[in-house]
């Protein structure tokens, strides 16, 4: 099969494709035709070193496709079904392997492009919205990078649940489209100070919640849009990592509380996997979550679609297709 393999760590050139064998599933196991694998950044910060895998590998973990066989003790499930996972270690390929018990059917009116496109993303949306910090009518939140792949996915969430939803982005174009997905006010904050306008919007009362997946450029004025008790939520780092950091700045910013999630812990059993992906492929199938593919793009193109996305040049999501 055809498959990116990253020999070295550098920039979106080491991603190259190769000829592999093809993988064959073990007890439990099931192997996926990938049809559509999502980029995401985890596989930059993969590529760059900032988290590490052993070399050589195949990145990748979120797709959607056919399943091609299946290893033993694997009952609930039948080649040719179609299904997705984020767990699809090594996606960016024609064949992926997963443990089964984290394979989650696609709705027949859902297509595999949305369901790859969503399943990641979504999920991250979920559960910063229902359980990391459960959101209410009235509140307010500030969600960064709202035209990005998760920001677009919560700014719809978040506003589904009666929030007040002020996003921020780069450009114009960005800020329309964080309108289209729900924001009530968007900031320019590569223009405007946030902090400030964040202020002006909410006469002085700041905000419940931040999800900032921004990081390094907008964690310590994020924490000075919360107001007292807030949840920053630092979900990701697209602009770099955070340095460490005095813990007094949460007492002198309000009490204020600080959580660095990831999706492992929040989809770690089969029952909230099932929970999670279940709303959010049933919100894509009923119309009511709207997803935006910003570009599928062959495997081949792995290293331009990384560049798109780590230059902000994207806006929803990006997918390579084998
Ligand atoms: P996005 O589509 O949001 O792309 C990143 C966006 O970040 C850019 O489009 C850009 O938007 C903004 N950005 C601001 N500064 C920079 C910078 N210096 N370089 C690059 N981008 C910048 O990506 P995703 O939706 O795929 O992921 C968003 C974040 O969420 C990532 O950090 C990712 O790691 C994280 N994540 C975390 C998960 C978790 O469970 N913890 C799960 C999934 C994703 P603009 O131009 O508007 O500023």
């Amino acid at each position: 099969m055809r498959a990116i393999r990253v020999r070295e760590l550098g920039g979106p050139e080491v991603l190259r494709v190769e000829n592999v064998d093809d993988p064959t599933p073990g007890p439990g196991q099931a192997l996926v035709r990938v049809e559509a694998t999502g980029v995401n950044f985890i596989e930059i910060y993969n590529r760059k070193g900032i988290y590490k895998s052993p070399l050589p590998y195949t990145p990748g973990e979120e797709g959607a496709g056919t399943i091609a066989a299946l290893g033993s003790g694997v009952t609930d499930l039948r080649v040719g079904d179609r299904v997705v996972s984020f767990n699809l270690k090594g996606s960016y390929a024609e064949l992926a392997l997963v443990d089964a018990s984290r394979l989650i059917a696609v709705p027949d009116e859902v297509s595999t492009h949305d369901a790859a496109a969503v399943i990641l993303q979504g999920i991250t949306a979920h559960y910063l919205v229902t359980s990391l910090y459960a959101v209410q009518p009235g509140d307010t939140c500030l969600v960064h990078a709202a035209a990005g792949g998760v920001g677009l996915l919560l700014c719809q969430m978040a506003k589904r649940r009666n929030a007040i939803v002020i996003g921020t982005v780069s450009t114009e174009e960005k800020a329309e489209l964080a309108r289209e997905a729900g924001a009530d006010e968007v900031i320019l904050y590569t223009k405007q100070d946030f902090v400030a306008e964040v202020a002006r919007i909410t006469d002085g009362k700041r905000v419940q919640v931040v999800y900032d997946s921004v990081g390094a450029t907008t964690f310590e004025k994020s924490l000075q849009c919360l107001a007292p008790r807030g949840m920053m939520a630092l979900f990701g780092q697209s602009s770099g990592v955070v340095p460490p950091f005095d813990p007094l700045l949460l007492l002198r910013n309000g009490s204020l509380f600080l959580t660095r999630p990831t999706i492992a812990h929040y989809a770690a059993t089969r029952d909230e996997l099932v929970w999670r992906a279940g709303d959010v492929l049933g919100s894509v199938r009923d119309g009511s979550l709207r997803v935006r593919i910003d570009r599928a793009v062959p495997l081949g193109e792995a290293g331009e679609a990384h560049r798109a996305l780590e230059e902000r040049r994207t806006t929803g999501k990006v997918l390579l297709v084998p």
